[in-house]
């Protein structure tokens, strides 16, 4: 498809309406690269058009995060200072729309020790994470992305700039339903519609285990807790009533299992890419919930260390549902971007869960909710275990099982 003008407004108009839903009198925070400067201008306009108060800016750049890492030391880049620490108080006060635009290299980082970027990120996360909690679930965010050219260059080394561009361009707005035909708002209506019906049917069979199984060595059990419940798609605001989609594309329903009960083995589908590196081919053993043991043909080191980010970054926050027809899957690509990857199958996540799959959730601290079962970390690493026979039971609280899914899609 040709991007031309028009489609970068849809695009904009829908981040902004379907996506975080900016309502009348909110305030905006908008995270984008500074190459992406014309994007950034349409989504702002699109924002005000909206009804917002005021949208504020925060620049993202690869190569000056890159540079810090490079030259600046671990003490330097680990404190938080005061008036950033404000910042992120203000935010628990303001409650501004998020509204994230990935376009980022995925080789940003290469070759920057991954201690290095873990000991910061758990430095920052010990002073940061607590006002992120207390955002959660009164406050509307969305994650998109548009391409860049190193970005689409990963993705298809083999092409010209300009053509690896523009094919990335074509999947990312083949995942986020925009054909230049048919309004992607609707369409996303239909799409979020279907989602929060399956969710619903899973919510209403009260699973209390899922079962995985796969002939390339999955088999994996996982308890879920009783009264959590699956979401997907469309998440509210419980402040103001809103819904807002949290994730562009998004194909998964989603929940956070009983975090101390998983046993067996999951195998990963597709490579995972962790700080800028890949892991590629790794399986992961549980027992007793943790990650006891785990084999990576590529990106071994970096596993293990994923791993040990944190006391519990060895234990899944979340399990989701992706079918293998997701747009993302007919792609055939890796986009070495969560926000895509994630979609393409079945997935689990180590580390952090989400309280607000609890019917008190928002009300529960994040000790609280851990003792509930839902794992808390720093970390929260999506991989796929999603495959062409993965089947997947739900176990009943009387023992009889229900097929979810059978050959990788809706049994
Ligand atoms: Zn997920």
């Amino acid at each position: 498809m040709k991007i031309t003008q028009d489609i970068l407004k849809q695009y904009a108009r829908l981040i902004v309406r379907s996506g975080a839903n900016v309502q009348p009198g909110q305030t905006v925070l908008l995270f984008v690269a500074v190459d992406q400067a014309a994007f950034a201008e349409m989504i702002a306009e699109e924002c005000y058009l909206a009804g917002a108060k005021k949208v504020n800016l925060e620049w993202q750049s690869d190569g000056i995060s890159r540079l810090h890492f490079h030259y600046a030391d671990l003490e330097t880049l680990s404190t938080v200072l005061p008036w950033e620490e404000e910042k992120a108080k203000q935010m628990t006060v303001d409650l501004p729309c998020r509204i994230y635009i990935e376009s980022e290299d995925p080789d940003a980082l290469a070759g920057i020790s991954p201690e290095k970027i873990s000991a910061v990120g758990q430095s920052r996360a010990r002073v940061l994470k607590p006002y992120r909690d207390m955002i959660d679930g009164i406050h509307q965010w969305t994650i998109a992305a548009i391409p860049s050219e190193k970005w689409a260059k990963k993705c298809f080394p083999n092409e010209t700039p300009e053509r690896a561009v523009e094919k990335l361009w074509d999947a990312v707005l083949a995942t986020v339903r925009i054909d230049g035909v048919s309004d992607p708002v609707e369409k996303w209506k239909v799409h979020t519609d279907f989602i929060s019906r399956k969710a619903a049917w899973l919510n209403a069979q009260d699973f209390r285990q899922l079962r995985y199984k796969s002939t390339n060595g999955t088999d994996f059990t996982v308890e879920l807790i009783p009264g959590a419940r699956w979401d997907g798609a469309a998440a509210v605001n419980n402040r103001n009533g809103v819904r807002y989609i949290p994730n562009m594309p998004t194909e998964e329903i989603f929940t956070s299992p009983l975090a101390s009960s998983c046993e067996g083995t999951l195998v990963s589908t597709k490579p995972l890419s962790w700080n800028s590196q890949l892991i590629e081919n790794f399986s992961i053993r549980f027992e007793n919930g943790r990650a006891v043991s785990c084999r990576a043909e590529k990106g071994q080191t970096l596993l293990e260390k994923m791993i040990k980010m944190d006391e519990c970054a060895d234990m899944l926050g979340e399990v989701a549902l992706v079918p293998k027809e997701s747009p993302v899957n007919r792609c055939g690509f890796l986009f070495y971007e969560t926000l895509f990857d994630e979609n393409a199958c079945c997935h689990v996540a180590l580390g952090a869960g989400f309280k607000e799959v609890l019917p008190d959730g928002d009300s529960l601290t994040t000790q609280e909710a851990q003792k509930r079962g839902i794992n808390d970390s720093i970390i929260h690493v999506d991989f796929m275990v999603g495959s062409d026979d993965l089947s997947i039971d739900g176990i009943r609280a009387d023992g009889s099982a229900v097929p979810i899914f059978r050959n990788g899609t809706w049994a």
